[in-house]
């Protein structure tokens, strides 16, 4: 029966509803994820880039005093080389001569001795003494450097040990000494300690596991702040995959898995000024994320919370949903059904009748309708009582229903004792078959055994078809005088419209 076909057609437009609210806030969960992971990604790599920035001017600040050290230096070694050349110093004391030749800027305690060499090696005077050390230093690579290039610049060596009993890291700074038509007459030189890197690094705050190091062109580490290991100082790394990188590099910063320690680190690196050295500031990953971390942890637990409570708030939106649209169905399905028989009622008689009645003048096919009337209804219930009439109509309602079984039939209680039924594609002699069926059965219910009278119907049938054309109006019209034929000619029989 339609009324079932309409009834199942209902739930599939509700959990459409449901699927786009389902949908929709799925949506919304993706884009606050995606928005917030956006957010996290670009704090983190803000976070990277201003550590970057923060030890680059730590790398900056460090070359620019180094550079600084080294002009000093070059100041000390020319005002030498000057002094050395002047005649009228000869004379003088020996006393004299050496206030002359070194100035006090020397006296800084990571700073080594200054000494002039004659063309031999020989020390000829020493910052450290007014009476010169026995040494010859002209196995030195500067010395020898100097002997073969008659250009009066300045030297930078590659740092060394010094022969001292510290045995601490040096590097040298030299001019040669020429003569008059640029012979070679000797070589002044001055040592810088590396343990004032040492001294430059401490008084920066890095953070712990993080350093501060300073690295020779050849790989050796010189100074290292905090010092991570003694033994370090003093070691190669040029065959480390990241050393290599930063000689190649020069200047820069990269993240990296540290060599030695199996964590990652940002590695900020620069060339100290125009000396074989690298200063490499090492940032420990976990330092430079630490609080990007904190707040992403936070961060990520609160959006979890939000869109575990969205997608909550669906699902108790669809409950509601699907509690309402049941509830609405059953009004509906109330509405449309009759509470006595259970069948149809008028209204939804009414409107499966316009909805036949336009799909026959569509399809051309033939569309009939029966009007069934209970004989004599007044004088059984008079008999019987209201509730016994109520009961004989719930039969009859039964027989018809049984009778009439295609899906896109209908039948429906017209009112009172009155009933209709809607045959789709159903000529008169379809309808005409099924009518006769129904009297018969209505006459064959066993009431008797009940106690009751017999009971009896009378049938009106009419047809539409695309010969006769008729209006809805007239359909039902004629259906209805058919059925006051059969009442006139005796009742209990079927009379179809002409
Ligand atoms: P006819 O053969 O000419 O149809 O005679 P009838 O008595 O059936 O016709 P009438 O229209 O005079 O009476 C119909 C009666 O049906 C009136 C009423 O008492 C009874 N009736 C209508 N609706 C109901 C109902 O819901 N329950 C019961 N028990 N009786 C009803
Ligand atoms: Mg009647
Ligand atoms: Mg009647």
């Amino acid at each position: 029966m339609s009324v079932s076909s309409a009834k199942s057609r209902q739930p599939i437009r509700a959990t459409r509803s449901e699927r786009l609210l389902v949908f929709g806030s799925l949506l919304l969960v993706i884009a606050i994820l995606s928005i917030v992971a956006f957010l996290l990604i670009r704090e983190r790599a803000h976070a990277e880039l201003s550590a970057a920035r923060a030890a680059n001017n730590i790398v900056q600040l460090i070359d620019a005093d180094v550079l600084r050290n080294v002009e000093l230096y070059d100041v000390s070694l020319l005002g030498l080389i000057a002094a050395s050349q002047r005649e009228d110093l000869k004379s003088v004391s020996p006393a004299i001569r050496h206030l002359a030749y070194f100035d006090r800027a020397t006296a800084a305690p990571y700073k080594g001795n200054i000494l002039l060499l004659d063309n031999k090696g020989d020390v000829v005077a020493d910052s450290a003494s007014v009476e010169p050390r026995q040494g010859n230093y002209a196995d030195r690579e500067y010395f020898q450097s100097h002997v073969n290039n008659p250009d009066p610049g300045m030297f930078i060596s590659p740092p060394f040990r010094a022969r001292s009993p510290e045995q601490d890291w040096r590097i040298s700074f030299s001019r040669r000494v020429n003569g008059p038509q640029g012979e070679f007459l000797g070589v002044a030189e001055a040592a810088m300690r590396l343990s004032y890197f040492d001294q430059l690094f401490n008084s920066l705050s890095i953070g712990r596991d993080s350093t501060v190091n300073l690295i020779s062109k050849d790989g050796t580490l010189l100074a290292q702040q905090p010092r991570l290991a003694e033994e370090l100082v003093g070691k190669n790394f040029s065959n480390r995959p990241n050393f290599q990188r930063i000689v190649k590099e020069g200047n820069g910063s990269f993240t990296s898995m540290s060599d030695r320690y199996h964590d990652k680190r940002l590695y900020t690196f620069s060339k100290v000024g125009n000396l074989p050295l690298i200063v490499i500031v090492a940032l420990s990953s976990d330092e430079v994320f630490a609080a990007w971390k904190r707040t992403a942890v936070v961060v990520s637990l609160a959006t979890i919370a939000l869109c575990v409570s969205l997608l909550w708030l669906t699902w108790l939106l669809c409950r509601e949903l699907r509690r309402r649209q049941s509830a609405e169905l059953e009004l509906a399905q109330l509405a449309a059904t009759d509470p006595l028989t259970g069948l149809a009622n008028r209204r939804s008689l009414d409107q499966a009748l316009r909805h036949e009645w336009f799909r026959a003048q569509r399809s051309g096919l033939p569309l009939s309708v029966l009007m069934i009337d209970v004989d004599h209804f007044k004088a059984f219930n008079d008999r019987h009582g209201h509730q016994g009439g109520d009961d004989a109509l719930r039969w009859v309602a039964k027989v018809i229903g049984t009778h009439v079984r295609r899906p896109a039939d209908l039948v429906a209680r017209y009112g009172g004792e009155e009933f209709s039924v809607i045959l789709a594609e159903t000529d008169s002699a379809g309808a005409q078959q099924i009518a006769d069926n129904v009297r018969a059965a209505v006459e064959q219910l066993p009431l008797a055994e009940g106690g009751m009278s017999p009971i009896t119907v009378s049938i009106g049938i009419s047809t539409w078809t695309t010969a006769s054309d008729i209006s809805l109006e007239q359909l039902l019209f004629s259906a209805d005088k058919a059925l006051y034929q059969a009442k006139e000619s005796g009742r209990n029989r079927v009379v179809a419209a002409d």
